[in-house]
């Protein structure tokens, strides 16, 4: 648990807009460790689903990410993310680090049935472990009968999948019709493997949501599709940026027990954005509490609700409604990003802000207990 797979440092991202330029992160540092689940959460515009984004280097124009690194450590190298090509990205994409969105209908392509979506996944990221549960059946059907020739035939291209699926003459064989026969039993297998996925997914009858088309799909359904393609490789990293927000209340309880068991299930290491205090304390292990671009705090998800430190932090918690208490809101408004305030970004909500928050940015510090905080008061 301790070791470190993502480890985000001093994020820079701005939005060239016609308004002006919107600095939507100012040195957001963040790391993940393995297997946890780490929360993102913070007010909209705060730059909690920009900075999921930035991790699969898929900010659109007009952003542009504009200095610091994330680091990706996996098998036993450390890969600046940011430093890589877009070939190279589309490798790590669904198979490494993977993403819920949002929205489950505009994450499906509407053309395609919920399994096509899982399967192309699967054939993209998995195609050796295809190739070798495919030469399996093959062999037990030939244990029954005797392998016919074209039997043969597609067993030893499968072979060679699995021992190069990038080999020149399956380039050549895979475009032609006839010759692309064991094509098929590759895709029965990703075909079950969606099955089982789904089933996974507690999708009821996975054998005909497999064939339908996301406009046949309710809203629950279409999430838990998008939450088994994001699964089906089995990613290190699994960015969940406010997947059940679209969602009723009773379909995002499913589905956030769904994420519990699935955190059990598959070792994924998740960063979970949301703006609800309830899901991080059900769900996560950490939290990092955003504010107009900047990390101010971060610590175990137990300490941030008994000992909350930054004001911000203080003022979010005591904002959360429950029955038969008062709530308060914070005074003021979340400042134009285009125009930051300069110092502290909070200093103009801040019942606390000293003269030297309106100046100076505060560094984040340790203040013990895997507490850190951006903040005068404790420097
Ligand atoms: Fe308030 Fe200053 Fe702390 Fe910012 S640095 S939260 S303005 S006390």
């Amino acid at each position: 648990m301790t070791e470190e797979i993502l480890q985000i440092d001093d994020l820079q991202l701005k939005f060239y807009t016609y308004e002006g330029v919107v600095e939507a992160l100012d040195g957001v540092k963040i790391n993940l460790k393995k297997g946890e689940t780490l929360g993102i959460v913070g007010e909209t515009g705060c730059g909690k689903s920009v900075t999921g984004l930035s991790v699969l280097s898929i900010v659109l124009p007009p952003g542009k990410i504009e200095g610091g690194q994330i680091i990706f450590n996996v098998k036993g190298r450390a890969i600046n993310l940011l430093n890589l090509g877009d070939s190279v990205l589309r490798k790590i994409r669904g198979k490494y680090i993977s993403m819920i969105f949002q929205d489950p209908r505009s994450a499906l392509n509407p053309v395609y049935t919920a399994g096509d979506q899982i399967i192309e996944a699967l054939l993209k990221h998995k195609i050796k472990e295809l190739a070798e549960k495919a030469i399996e059946e093959l062999d037990k059907e030939a244990k029954n009968k005797k392998a016919n020739f074209l039997t043969r035939y597609c067993r030893n291209n499968l072979q060679k999948i699995v021992l190069n699926p990038k080999a020149s003459s399956l380039k050549i064989v895979s475009k032609i019709p006839l010759l692309n026969r064991y094509k098929k039993l590759l895709y029965k297998q990703a075909k079950k493997e969606a099955i089982r996925m789904l089933r996974l997914m507690r999708i009821p009858d996975p054998e005909r949501v497999v064939d339908m088309y996301p406009h046949e799909l309710s809203g629950g359904m279409a999430q838990r599709v998008v939450i088994a393609m994001a699964l089906a490789c089995n990613p290190e990293v699994l960015i969940a940026d406010e997947p059940t927000t679209n969602l009723d209340v009773t379909v995002q309880l499913q589905i956030l027990n769904l994420i519990k068991e699935l955190k059990q299930q598959f070792s994924s290491a998740i960063i979970y954005i949301t703006h609800d205090m309830g899901v991080v304390a059900e769900l996560c292990d950490r939290v990092a509490v955003m504010y107009a671009g900047n990390v101010v705090e971060i610590a175990d998800t137990l300490e941030i609700f008994k000992n909350p430190l930054h004001p911000y932090t203080k003022g979010l918690l005591e904002s959360i409604p429950r029955p038969g208490c008062q709530f308060k809101s914070i005074e003021g408004t979340v400042p134009s990003l285009i125009d930051p305030p300069k110092g502290c970004r909070f200093h103009n909500r801040c019942q606390y802000a000293m003269e030297i928050c309106t100046r100076v940015k505060p560094k984040m510090i340790d203040v013990g207990k895997n507490h850190f905080i951006q903040c005068f008061l404790y420097q």
